[in-house]
């Protein structure tokens, strides 16, 4: 078993194993890296391998996982050796798949932007394409006059199931940019004439929903895609649709330690809405991202300063807007677990006082959690951001030119020995300079 502690691969414990072992090997430094961030390679493992459990035989089924949620090369490519694939969304994320060591037949190509370039590209190499509108699949068939492909091709299929509770999370409403709605303007006729013209048409593709959106939701949109897979197939007289990518999306609880809903919940909300979906009638690709990885990482920064101002107390870090921007601009929608640790990295015990937890950026909202009750934070002491193992890091905002931290994988021994390896360095003055034309 990858993980000696199957119990709790999240927990607290396991994280101040972490955090210790980076403050004594200089990982973290009050000087040299003040900030760090941490993927645990053990619970990753596990993670992917409850994925696989949860969806069994006969189905035939691709777990690609969503490039966006972590986009570092060595954290793909230790997830292709974990058995995935990849689900890409532009030119830059097309690329780190590759150079991840993906086959081309595993990465699975999705963005509403797609230019003829990039599908010109995806179709030489044999990616798989979901189309999301008629002018796209309008540009293969162009593309297809004049070359030969063996990539396979779904058609994205928006369900207008409704939001979950973030807006911009929610990509099946009504208006969603996303797909082609199949319950308007006689769209379901014109998708079955679409595959009667094109036997090379032979998926389909939703993606519901991600962060906020309840798995009853999601698995409502699925029941849709696979109603509609029937529909084409009942109407053509033939076994056309034979596959069905049900995206991602699948929502992680950021409150505790628990991982809430897990993948056999949602399986099982899956089958309680499309019993046919896991019979094996249709092949299977999932596009999960944050479920993955989001409660396998944390980030740990250094306090600077202490202050009080209108009877608050202020501990100022090197953690904010540049490695947790969702969580700054919108805390409401994306509140983040925060840790209070000694120097040594141990956790910190005492009164919970309620603190404003600061990041280094100009401006007054660079907070990564208000009044929050810790105990009583002092400079020269770590904070960890918690279940920042998809989305954080990996996604940086350049606000302030703030350096992008380093990400470390750590693996634990069963004698609790941690062995770190660098997912990525951090970010240099000089490439900072060289980026920005000095
Ligand atoms: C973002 C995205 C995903 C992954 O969503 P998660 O919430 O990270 O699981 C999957 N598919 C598509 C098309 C996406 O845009």
């Amino acid at each position: 078993m990858a993980n000696p502690q199957p119990t709790a691969p999240h927990g607290p414990e396991r994280r101040e194993l972490i955090l210790r072992a980076a403050v004594r090997e200089g990982l973290l430094d009050p000087e040299e890296a003040r900030l760090a961030a941490f993927l645990d390679l053990d619970a990753v493992a596990a993670t992917v391998d409850s994925l696989h459990r949860a969806f069994p035989g006969p189905v035939e089924v691709l777990h690609a996982f969503a490039a966006k949620a972590n986009c570092l090369v060595p954290v793909l490519e230790r997830l292709r050796t974990l058995g995935m694939g990849c689900e890409v969304a532009s030119p830059g994320e097309f690329a780190q798949a590759l150079a991840a060591g993906f086959e081309p037949a595993r990465i699975v190509f999705d963005s509403p932007a797609k230019t003829r370039r990039e599908l010109a590209r995806a179709l030489d190499l044999g990616v798989a394409v979901n189309v999301d509108n008629w002018q796209e699949l309008a540009r293969i068939d162009e593309l297809l006059t004049t070359r030969r492909t063996r990539s396979r091709f779904g058609v994205r299929v928006n369900p207008q199931i409704g939001a979950g509770a973030i807006g911009a999370m929610s990509t099946a409403t009504a208006t969603s940019k996303f797909g082609i709605t199949p319950a308007e303007d006689g769209n379901t006729g014109r998708l079955v004439a679409a595959f009667r013209d094109r036997p090379w048409l032979g998926w389909l593709h939703c993606h519901v929903g991600s962060q906020g959106c309840p798995p009853d939701l999601m698995a409502e949109g699925v029941a849709a895609t696979v109603a509609l897979a029937r529909t084409i197939n009942a109407e053509l007289g033939r076994r056309q649709v034979v596959g069905l990518d049900i995206g991602g999306g699948l929502p992680v609880n950021f409150a505790d330690d628990r991982v809430t809903p897990d993948y056999p919940d949602y399986v099982q909300r899956l089958r309680a809405h499309a019993p046919d979906l896991l019979t094996g009638e249709f092949r299977l690709v999932t596009e999960f991202g944050r479920s993955v990885l989001a409660k396998n990482g944390f980030t740990a920064a250094y306090v600077e300063y202490t202050k009080t101002s209108g009877g608050r107390a202020i501990a100022i870090t090197s953690a904010g807007v540049q490695v947790a921007t969702r969580t700054v601009f919108a805390p409401e929608a994306w509140p983040l677990r925060v840790t209070a640790h000694d120097p040594t990295g141990a956790a910190k015990h005492g009164e919970p006082v309620e603190q404003d937890v600061a990041g280094p950026a100009c401006f007054a909202g660079d907070l990564v959690a208000e009044a929050r009750p810790l105990p009583l934070l002092e400079p020269g002491d770590l904070v960890a951001l918690l279940d920042t193992g998809a989305y954080y890091t990996s996604t940086p905002f350049s606000y302030n030119s703030l350096l992008e931290p380093a990400v470390y994988g750590a693996a634990v021994a069963a004698d609790g020995a941690v062995c770190f390896e660098t997912l990525r360095r951090a970010q240099t003055v000089e490439e900072l300079l060289d980026r920005t034309g000095g």
